[in-house]
């Protein structure tokens, strides 16, 4: 029973407790507010203070149990100024949402702490006791009421409002009880408490609110940037329906790339803008697997059909407006390519005649005698070398064996058919291979060739007429399947019609070579432009083409 008396009886203790339970709960229940850490210190700030009114000179809990007054009012004391830290720590939040500086709140304990003390102990001053008790935790509510109405954003806000207008009567209460005597109403100070728990609740129902606004104009403002990044990317892009396929979205690089009409989006189809449908259907394969491709080359056109450029595409399906999209952002390989290609004809070409080379001849009949092979079909691999070219060298010079040497290889390539593959092997020799031909054909084809090139004339620097035959050796399919093969047995055939007397043609057969063996015994020398150390040199210089002839 005593022990309530300093509350002026148990039921306004336990009006006092529920209050505090119930701000409490709000204050707990308000944690998803910005300055939650605030509110926390207030609760224990007003707890403490509410506490320390216990300790009041006249209890007679504590004098009954023969407490000191002295002690009861220093307690009293040092309990107001922890609140009145605790209140100066809430304001901080609210107010900065930051802490208090350790230090700071040290040098307020440390000085509260020896204001009581003198004041209690030393002094024995009354009035000072007095207006440590209440002076010191009006300075923190007038601090908290001001941290509360003076957030020019949250100012606005009922719960906020309503909270300061607290602190504020918690502030008056006391000043009345200090400057004018006027008496202590408990009843009303734990009413406040129970408004500030309500002031909380309407905070968390404004904020909530507040929240769900701000969210979806985030969402919205956001939504607005990634389209207008998506528009001023420098990078084409479309976005296509997956269903029939139309074009929902190009942006203004694809719509310059595509030759689009912005107003008319939605009549053109991607399928359209692709020259080659399988690429298109490869590019959706993918799609099916992996949702996201990256680097995918495609052959592309604008609307109107104009010339096709390469592009390489990267990929997504996603949502957009609730559609499935394909969303595809492209950059322009065209240079690219061409300049592949040109890197890949410069690798594949002989820089004389501009035919292929011998390294392009040798890769691809492999895979066409591979697929000859599949097909069950003949063919024949054709050895040609001009004869006595050294005479036309010495005879007219080495630029007009040059010409000779483009004309011949024009002759040849004109006169083959296009599936046919025609190379330069060395300096004056030359390989064909005739596709689908049997031997009878394939001598045929040769002896046209030969007939072809006798009749073929250049002109000398002086202009006289020049003209040349050669020999050539054919190698019919079904002795080997190995081009290196094939070439030798050509070769072999080839020295067979200079032996009998150039300008002829001559068949290999494994009868007529088999005394000789040569097929196991390499020849050395047999090229000597595309040996490695003249290679270079002696397909154009003309000092070097005279070293090789004097060898
Ligand atoms: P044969 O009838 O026995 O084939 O006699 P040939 O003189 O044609 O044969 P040989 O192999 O002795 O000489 C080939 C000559 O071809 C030697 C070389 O100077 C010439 N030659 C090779 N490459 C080039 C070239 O790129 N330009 C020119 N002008 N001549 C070349
Ligand atoms: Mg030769
Ligand atoms: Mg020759």
């Amino acid at each position: 029973m005593l022990f309530f008396s300093f509350f002026n009886g148990i039921s306004e203790f336990l009006f006092g407790l529920s209050a505090f339970i119930f701000l409490g709960f709000a204050t707990w229940y308000s944690s998803s507010l910005k300055y939650a850490k605030g509110l926390k210190a207030l609760w224990f700030g007003l707890f403490v203070f509410f506490i320390a009114a216990g300790f009041y000179k006249r209890n007679s809990f504590f004098v009954y149990y023969g407490v000191s007054t002295d002690i009861l009012v220093f307690l009293r004391l040092f309990l107001t100024v922890g609140a009145t830290v605790l209140f100066l720590m809430a304001s901080s939040h609210i107010l900065l949402s930051k802490e208090l500086p350790v230090h700071i709140l040290f040098s307020f304990i440390s000085i509260g702490l020896i204001l009581s003390l003198y004041a209690v102990f030393l002094a024995k001053n009354s009035e000072m006791e007095q207006n440590l008790s209440l002076i010191v935790p009006m300075i923190g509510l007038a601090y908290l009421f001001l941290a509360f109405v003076s957030q020019p954003n949250l100012r606005h806000h009922l719960g906020i409002a309503i909270a300061g207008l607290v602190m504020f009567g918690f502030f008056e209460q006391m000043a009345f009880f200090t400057f004018l005597g006027l008496p202590f109403s408990y009843v009303f100070t734990l009413t406040l408490l129970l408004i500030l728990a309500g002031s909380y609740f309407l905070m968390i129902a404004e904020f909530c609110a507040l929240d769900k606004k701000e969210i979806q104009k985030n969402l919205e403002d956001f939504s607005d940037n990634v389209m207008n990044i998506v528009k001023a990317s420098p990078f084409p892009i479309l976005i296509s329906k997956l269903t029939d396929d139309t074009i929902v979205f190009a942006n203004k690089n694809a719509l310059k790339l595509f030759e689009l009409d912005v107003t008319e989006l939605s009549r053109y189809h991607f399928k359209d803008l692709f020259v080659d449908a399988d690429n298109r259907r490869l590019l959706l394969e993918k799609l099916e697997h992996i949702k996201e491709v990256q680097d995918f080359e495609v052959l592309v056109k604008t609307s109107f059909g104009t010339t096709p450029f390469w592009l390489l595409a990267s990929a997504n399906v996603i949502n957009y407006n609730g559609d499935m999209v394909l969303y595809v952002a492209f950059q322009d390989i065209t240079s690219r390519k061409l300049r592949e290609r040109a890197l890949q004809n410069q690798a594949d070409r002989d820089p004389l005649t501009s035919i292929y080379n011998r390294r392009y001849f040798e890769e691809n009949v492999a895979k066409r005698i591979d697929t000859a092979h599949l097909k069950k079909k003949d063919f024949a691999v054709l050895m040609v070398d001009a004869d006595h070219f050294k005479d036309v060298n010495d005879k007219y010079g080495h630029k007009t064996g040059d010409k000779v040497l483009m004309e011949l290889a024009h002759v040849l390539e004109r006169s083959l058919r296009p599936d046919d593959v025609v190379a330069r092997y060395g300096g004056e020799e030359f390989v064909a291979f005739l596709n689908d031909v049997n031997e009878e054909v394939a001598v045929a084809v040769a002896n046209r060739l030969k007939n072809a090139v006798a009749n073929a004339v250049v002109y000398s620097e002086s202009g006289e007429p020049v003209s040349w035959t050669v020999s050539i050796g054919v190698a019919p399919s079904g002795i080997s399947d190995e081009v290196s093969l094939m070439i030798k047995m050509a070769d072999d055939a080839m020295y067979m019609a200079k032996e009998n007397g150039r300008n002829r043609v001559e068949l290999y057969e494994l009868d007529n070579f088999k005394d000789l063996d040569r097929l196991r015994e390499p020849k050395e020398q047999i090229h000597p432009v595309f040996d490695e150390e003249n290679e270079e040199i002696s397909l154009l210089d003309g000092i070097e083409t005279s070293r090789i002839s004097e060898e």
